[in-house]
């Protein structure tokens, strides 16, 4: 429906908000300020966007994490909200329950954030640096594939590898997933599944 505005209704306008705005020459200017601090501030207006994608099922909805701390030196960022990606083409801002409480997900007290270790035979669980626990793994996958590695079987030529298995994460990129694919099977791996699916 277009609105039809002659020059005449445009100027009776104008000077309508002009005697509005004379309110404050006749006494009534505390209106303004007191209406302004009224409003009460959006709550996530200082906070720092980060786009993510929730880790919980192979739907990979987009999610924006909203967190305190401008990244100085000494200021501890710390997660305050989730909400859904509007722009995400999966998910165009909703979530299901489960990623709806990924907030709980982020700030469980026992959620691991760190590789950990436990030496053979201990019973503890020991904090690793990432450059240990890669090193630790590939070292551990390199030595199981010379010694189970199967090349032929027969005549046939097989190159399979099955005493390593590999979970990948329902959370990744479609490149992620892609690049995960083409190392496992490319080193012969048969045992490979989805987190998505478990
Ligand atoms: S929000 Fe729900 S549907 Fe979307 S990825 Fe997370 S668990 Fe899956």
């Amino acid at each position: 429906m277009t609105i039809q505005v002659s020059r005449r209704g445009l100027l009776k306008g104008g000077a309508i908000a002009l005697a509005g705005g004379s309110l404050g020459a006749l006494g009534f200017g505390g209106l303004e300020p007191a209406m302004a601090a009224a409003v009460r501030p959006f709550k996530l207006a200082q906070m720092r966007e980060t786009r993510n994608t929730c880790p919980y099922c192979s739907v990979a909805c987009g999610v924006i994490l909203y967190s305190l701390g401008d990244k100085s030196k000494n200021a501890r960022s710390a997660v305050m909200h989730v909400e859904g990606d509007p722009d995400h083409p999966i998910n165009r801002g909703t979530l299901c329950p489960k990623g709806s409480a990924l907030l709980d997900f982020i700030q469980a007290e026992t959620r691991t954030k760190y590789p950990l270790h436990r030496e053979a035979g201990s019973k503890e669980f020991k904090r690793v640096s990432w450059d240990f626990a890669f090193e630790r793994i590939a070292r551990l996958m390199k030595e199981d594939r010379d010694k189970n590695f199967v090349a032929k079987n027969g005549d046939l030529t097989v190159n399979r590898w099955t005493t390593m298995g590999f979970l990948g994460a329902s959370a990744t990129s479609n490149e992620t997933a892609w690049l995960t694919y083409k190392t496992v099977r490319s080193m012969g791996a048969l045992v490979f599944d989805n987190q998505a699916r478990v």
